[in-house]
This record gives structure tokens, C-alpha cells and sequence, in this order.
């Protein structure tokens, strides 16, 4: 099946993508890699957002489980976001793309606060824009981080780089024959609880008319492939 192709996108790249095959933390060569693929996307004349998660470097509620106060935990899980973002855009500038990194937390000294007229510009001139700390408040994902900015900066697609090839019927690493969807409704991902984002960012999605296409990053050349309507990936629509 051929998926529709989209200008402006976003790009959602979870902490876990970065970490590669360490257990913890960023991989440079796996960022690299990553950055090398949004090149490509850059040279094939796409706008593009990107959202970065944190979860290789701490997630709230994980810390929360641990006894820290959920609130703080999270605040400790956005600024993981941010490191993820630096990361991100240090690699990409290395490979000669013009790059922000917009935080949803003001940090002055790191990066620009998220203005979204701002945003919009950094595209126009055709830079990518690497938004981090979700939407800058605890008991949030990075997911809705990733559903919100894709709404604001009218981004037609969101898509969401993960380590599976998809969205399944039951988890494919449990259930050999799992069925994996082409195409998938908002309403039946919510209706049977399918966990590819928080219901919460896909609800957002749905409202705003964006589809979500989830596909796996950690195959090399996935990203373009994916980008171009070709590729194994599910959409949500
Ligand atoms: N977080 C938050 N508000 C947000 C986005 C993220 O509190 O708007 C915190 C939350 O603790 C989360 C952590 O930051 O666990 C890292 O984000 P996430 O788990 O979404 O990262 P990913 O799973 O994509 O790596």
C-alpha cells in the first residue's frame, strides 16, 4: 500500500532510540546515524520539527517509583529531554545543518525558549527546529509534546521513529503471530488501548487532523523510506 507523502513533518525520536545499544544514556554513534538520515530528509526538501524524548536518561515516573516527588521527578525527566536535544543538534551542525533547539523550560544560556512565530521562521529559512521538555509541565509525555507542536507549527504528519515496525493487534515480541496494521483509526487505537502514544497525544492528533505514522528507526534507512510513502510503518488516521 502506498501511505500519502507530507511537506512539513515532525519527527518524535524517543530517548530510547538515542541510547542505541547501551543500556542507558546517548550513543554518539547511534545519534550519527540518526542525524545522517535527517540529512537526507533535509536534502529531499522536507520542513521538519523534531521532538526528543528522555526516557534514556531518566523518566518521572520511574523516579517517582523510587520515592522522589512525581512533579520533581518530571521537571528531572525534561531536562534529560534537553541533553537529548543538544545531542541531536550537535551531530546534525556537525553534518552542516542549520539547526534550534527550542525549550518548552527557558534556558537562556543552552537554548531559545519555544516562541512559536519563532519556530515558524527557523523553518522557513529552512532550518530544523529540535523541540525539547515536551510541553514544559509535569504529568506529560513527551508524546503530547511531540501531538502539541505538531499541531501548533502545522506540521501535516507526526511521525514516530520507535523500535518496532509498527502498530500491532498484541505485542509481536510476545505473540509470534501478532497482525500488524497498514492502517489503523484514531478511535480503534483509543477504543482498544493499543500503546503507541498516550491517549492524550493521540486524542490531540485525532482533533487536529494528524496522522501518525509509526515505523522503525533503528532499521537503517528507515526514516527516508518511510518519509517517501514506501516502507514497512502503520498509519493512524
Ligand atoms: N516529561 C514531563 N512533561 C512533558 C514531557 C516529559 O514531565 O511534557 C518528563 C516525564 O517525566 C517523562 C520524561 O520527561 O518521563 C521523559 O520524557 P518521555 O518519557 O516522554 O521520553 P521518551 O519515552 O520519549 O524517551
Amino acid at each position: 500500500m502506498t501511505r500519502p507523502t507530507f511537506r512539513r513533518i515532525l519527527l518524535k525520536l524517543s530517548g530510547e532510540v538515542l541510547m542505541g545499544p547501551s543500556p542507558f544514556g546517548i550513543d554518539p554513534d547511534t545519534v550519527m546515524r540518526v542525524a545522517k538520515e535527517i540529512v537526507q530528509v533535509k536534502q529531499a526538501g522536507y520542513e521538519l520539527c523534531i521532538v526528543v524524548g528522555g526516557g534514556n536518561i531518566f523518566r518521572g515516573i520511574a523516579g517517582a517509583a523510587k520515592g522522589f516527588e512525581r512533579a520533581s521527578a518530571d521537571y528531572m525527566g525534561m531536562l534529560a529531554t534537553v541533553m537529548n536535544a543538544i545531542a541531536v543538534q550537535n551531530v546534525l551542525e556537525q553534518l552542516g545543518v542549520e539547526t534550534r533547539v527550542q525549550s518548552a523550560i527557558p534556558m537562556a544560556s543552552v537554548c531559545e525558549p519555544f516562541i512559536r512565530r519563532r519556530a515558524e521562521r527557523h523553518l522557513e529559512k529552512g532550518r530544523v527546529v529540535i523541540f525539547a521538555a515536551g510541553v514544559g509541565s509535569p504529568f506529560f509525555t513527551t508524546d503530547s509534546g511531540a501531538a502539541l507542536r505538531a499541531a501548533e507549527m502545522k506540521c501535516e504528519a507526526l511521525f514516530k521513529g520507535t523500535s518496532v515496525d509498527g502498530v500491532y493487534d498484541a505485542d509481536p515480541k510476545v505473540v509470534p503471530d501478532a497482525h500488524r496494521y497498514d492502517e489503523i483509526g484514531f478511535s480503534t487505537v483509543l477504543a482498544q488501548d493499543l500503546k503507541i502514544m498516550d491517549a492524550s497525544a493521540i486524542a490531540l492528533c485525532r482533533d487536529n487532523n494528524i496522522p501518525i505514522v509509526v515505523f522503525n528507526i533503528r532499521e537503517q534507512g528507515n526514516l527516508v523510506r518511510v518519509l517517501a510513502g514506501e516502507g514497512v510503518a502503520t498509519i493512524v488516521r
